[in-house]
């Protein structure tokens, strides 16, 4: 099972992927998360990607791209995974194809714009991360707008796209997506069965 989880800053990605990973028994992939440990530890990416990140801009597609190479070719990934935050734009897109990872699915939590700044704000306060001050909302919003939400357009033309509602309490929102990934991936074998 290869599952990737689109959504806008705040959408609830991170929190969804681990449970949904879970579930389908796979590794939960965050590219952000891998970022923000290696900055944490101060490992020489983690040096080259900080000012980036606290800027609320895209990491270059040349370190992201090997990073997640890198991560999908380990042995927890054989049997599946799901990508939180990769692809982000078109480019990535292309290199995922080129690698020659074929996706079952790709869940799109949807959530009212002025529900996400309230949310990311809130959690500035609670987790501290350095990325959720306004200004870097803000960028963070525009580059999602620009580079990443047209990948929606992109995934619903492979037919692969899977809408879920991203309001709620949070195990509500897990349930509907299980719901929700499983009839369509049972709809799909059906198809492909006959
Ligand atoms: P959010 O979706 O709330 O912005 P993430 O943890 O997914 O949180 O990403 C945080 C930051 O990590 C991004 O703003 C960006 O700087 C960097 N990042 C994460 N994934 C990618 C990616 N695929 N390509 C480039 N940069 C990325």
């Amino acid at each position: 099972m290869r599952l990737l989880i689109m959504g806008a800053p705040g959408a609830g990605k991170g929190t969804q992927a681990s449970r949904i990973a879970a579930r389908y028994d796979i590794p939960a992939i965050s590219t952000g998360s891998i970022f923000r440990q290696n900055i944490a530890e101060g490992t020489p990416l983690g040096v080259k990607v900080k000012e980036i990140m606290d800027a609320g801009k895209l990491v270059s597609d040349e370190i992201t791209d090997q990073i997640v190479a890198d991560r999908l070719s380990q042995d927890d990934c054989a049997s599946g995974w799901l990508l939180d935050g990769y692809p982000r734009n078109l480019h990535q897109v292309s290199a995922l194809d080129e690698a020659g990872h074929q996706v079952d699915a790709v869940i799109s939590l949807l959530v009212d714009e002025e529900d996400l700044i309230q949310r990311l704000l809130k959690r500035a306060e609670i987790e501290g991360r350095s990325d959720d001050n306004e200004d870097t909302i803000r960028t963070r919003m525009q580059v999602y707008t620009a580079e990443t939400e047209p990948l929606l357009q992109t995934y619903a033309e492979r037919g692969l796209l899977v809408e879920v509602d991203g309001e709620g309490e949070i195990d509500e929102v897990t349930e509907r997506v299980v719901r929700e990934l499983d009839a369509f991936l049972s709809g799909n074998r059906g198809e492909l069965d006959a």
